[in-house]
């Protein structure tokens, strides 16, 4: 069974927007993102989507708004050929202090749960937090430069934190390092 693959969505699949993406109009995915998904679940990778959304526990939108914008992303990506993606988000506020709010491991945890899933695998984002549950989580960390990246990578030197496994562009470019032997 090859790795799974944990995805973080805003940011990695498509673009970040610093006021959340609220609704299936704002879900724009980045260019080559769908496609890279597509090629990964070919070559037999498992892929799971955790994001934290905590725009649900500050009121800016609803659960139910989450799974419109999933809806969305799930028909571009059977479009492309993945019939199959588990996605999670944690819906907490951040003073709510629960298990589920990344770099807390509560989203890959339930993951390895419903599906059943070996050990290891890629840890994919764009943010300190992913690559911190990465690191928790037993993964490979891959940093993308795409959405809060760059910024991201500056606030993990400054403050000294574990650097990522990897540091790349985009989804597109971790293709090179995932689906190399
Ligand atoms: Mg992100
Ligand atoms: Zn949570």
């Amino acid at each position: 069974m090859k790795k799974p693959v944990f995805l973080d969505r805003d940011g990695v699949i498509n673009t970040n927007r610093e006021d959340y993406v609220k609704s299936p109009s704002e879900w724009i995915p980045i260019p080559g993102a769908i496609s890279a998904m597509a090629t990964l679940h070919r070559a037999g990778h498992q892929l799971i989507v955790v994001t934290n959304q905590s725009g649900i526990g500050r009121g800016y939108y609803s659960a139910e708004a989450v799974e419109r914008i999933h809806l969305v992303m799930r028909n571009a990506l059977k479009a492309a050929g993945v019939d199959s993606i588990h996605i999670l988000f944690c819906p907490h506020h951040s003073r709510e202090r629960c298990g589920c709010r990344k770099p807390e491991t509560g989203l890959i945890d339930q993951a390895r749960i419903d599906l059943g899933l070996p050990s290891g695998g890629w840890m994919v984002g764009d943010a300190h937090s992913d690559m911190e549950l990465g690191r928790r989580s037993g993964l490979t960390t891959i940093l993308v430069l795409s959405g809060r990246g760059r910024d991201q990578l500056e606030i993990i030197k400054a403050e000294n934190s574990a650097m990522p496994d990897h540091v790349t562009d985009s989804l597109v470019s971790a293709l090179d390092i995932i689906l190399t032997p």
